[in-house]
């Protein structure tokens, strides 16, 4: 069949505006956030209903094309975008995204899978709830792409990756079966968990179109404060002082080098240091709880027996919500002050959070070893062990500016030379990462950027697993072929 021929069927599956194909229409959708990864679609699918998917995938299985499902486009690993064959069927699930039912007494809400985050908070929020997942992205991801991702955040060391915050699951699997387990239970061990099969999957094993949420209590109260350290070990002090002290209410512990607060205040309108004077290490942390408690003193007395045991160098305390978003502000720009500063090379690592001292040191001495020309920005949700363990390539931005030549021996030359190492660079600190007990894709996934990192890494018998998985769910392969596996 040709392509035209294809698209007719496709545009008679769901309705004229249904379906792109215009190239000034697609083409935002077919490069991935970081511009890394450029392909081409047959077309873009816009279903609006259950029904409409389960007819694309199994008019996929049936003409023996790709499907490659995309939320919001934010993922960090090149899973949403298309191959360069021109043939495989993007499909964009942004215009299923209603509230299809919240429960306020049972704690759970149903969603469509195009709901974008933001607004799923909102929607909790409104009705006196909380859905805990927040992340920089959180205005452009939709929950789709955040259960096939299992996205991590700022909120982890409290509630939990997205795989904890999921009760049930509606589905079309690669084979065209549907699967309709939308349940708000706590308890359910009737045999496999297949929503927790999907989630993380990446859209290799079926596109997910709808999904339960666990509910919170809305946090009442909170405190903030931003903790000046001297070296990662202290951070580590602090984290077991303050889950000792505050206990639960310890909700978000995130680390952050002095070279990413430069970075910041450099390429972020806005953002300002966050302290008199410069320190080596920072850690956001923050205290919330539902109900009318008196958070900043409990933050303060544990942060004064931090200082008397020489864990604190200093502490700023947030006194206004305005000061609180200024220094979420300041933490959740740091990937796009990253990128703005030119190109870098990144890791989403993981280790067990008590090793985190010794890989810090050890995977910055290698750097510093290895990479001269690199400016570690290593930060990240210390609470969890997560670090994303990124290096800059220092560029004089302002040469950079002035040599568009691209001219091997000119700035743009060097930036080129400084990314053709990372594979070398990479495959080091996932050694490292190994060597640690860790993993080589804390929360961004896998999807083109760390295939073969996957096979190199992973065990033979969990790749057959996952094979295994692959082929019953999705025998003929339609499902985001080439990602992942
Ligand atoms: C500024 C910024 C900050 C970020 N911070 C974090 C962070 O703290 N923690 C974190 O974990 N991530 C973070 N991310 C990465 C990203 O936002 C998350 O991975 C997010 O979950 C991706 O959601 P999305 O809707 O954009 O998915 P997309 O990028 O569109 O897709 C991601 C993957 O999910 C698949 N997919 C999407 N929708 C579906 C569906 N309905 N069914 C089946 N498969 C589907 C795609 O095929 C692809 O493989 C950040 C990104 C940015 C830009």
């Amino acid at each position: 069949m040709t392509l035209a021929q294809l698209r007719q069927e496709l545009a008679r599956l769901l309705g004229a505006d249904g379906l792109l194909t215009e190239a000034a229409d697609i083409a935002p959708l077919l490069v991935d956030h970081h511009a890394r990864y450029h392909g081409q679609a047959l077309a873009v699918a816009l279903p609006r209903s259950f029904e409409q998917v389960a007819a694309l995938v199994r008019w996929c299985n049936r003409r023996g094309v790709g499907l490659v499902p995309q939320g919001g486009n934010t993922g960090y690993c090149g899973g949403a975008t298309p191959d360069e064959s021109g043939r495989q069927l993007l499909v964009a699930m942004r215009r299923m995204n209603r509230v299809r039912q919240l429960d306020a007494d049972n704690f759970s809400m149903t969603v469509e899978a195009g709901c974008v985050l933001r607004s799923v908070q909102q929607a909790a929020e409104a009705a006196g709830r909380f859905f805990p997942l927040s992340l920089g992205s959180e205005g452009s991801c939709q929950i789709g792409g955040n259960l096939a991702t299992n996205a991590g955040g700022v909120h982890v060391l409290r509630y939990g990756m997205m795989r904890e915050l999921v009760l049930g699951i509606e589905a079309v699997l690669g084979d065209g079966s549907e699967l309709h387990a939308l349940r708000s239970l706590r308890k359910d061990n009737t045999g496999y968990d297949l929503k927790s099969l999907l989630v993380g999957s990446e859209g290799t094993l079926g596109v997910i179109t709808a999904a339960t949420l666990k509910l919170w209590p809305q946090p009442r109260a909170s405190a903030t404060a931003i903790v000046a350290l001297a070296q990662p070990e202290d951070a580590v002090a602090l984290l077991g002082l303050l889950r000792t002290a505050c206990g639960e209410r310890l909700s978000s512990f995130e680390l952050m080098p002095r070279s990413a607060v430069q970075l910041t205040v450099r390429h972020i309108a806005g953002v300002t240091d966050p302290l008199g004077n410069a320190y080596p290490w920072y850690v956001l942390c923050e205290l919330t709880s539902p109900g009318d408690e008196p958070l900043s003193e409990l933050l303060q007395e544990a942060l004064a027996q931090a200082a008397e045991r020489s864990l604190v160098r200093d502490a700023v305390l947030a006194t206004s919500e305005r000061v609180r978003a200024a220094f979420w502000r300041l933490r959740e720009t740091v990937p796009e002050a990253q990128r703005l500063e030119g190109v870098n090379i990144r890791h989403d690592i993981s280790v067990p959070v008590a090793a985190l001292p010794r890989f810090i040191a050890e995977a910055s001495k290698w750097v510093s070893e290895h990479v001269p020309e690199g400016v570690l920005v290593c930060y990240g949700h210390a609470g969890d062990g997560n670090l994303h363990f990124n290096i800059n390539c220092a560029v004089d931005p302002a040469g950079r500016a002035a040599d568009q030549s691209g001219s091997a021996a000119g700035p743009a030359g060097e930036a080129a030379a400084f990314l053709a190492r990372e594979p070398q660079v990479r495959r080091a600190i996932h050694d490292l990462v190994v060597r640690f007990h860790g993993s080589i894709s804390a929360e961004h996934g896998i999807g083109l950027a760390k295939r073969e990192e996957l096979a190199h890494y992973a065990a033979p018998a969990t790749l057959a697993a996952m094979r295994a998985i692959k082929h019953a769910l999705d025998p003929n392969g339609i499902m985001n072929p080439g990602k992942l596996l």
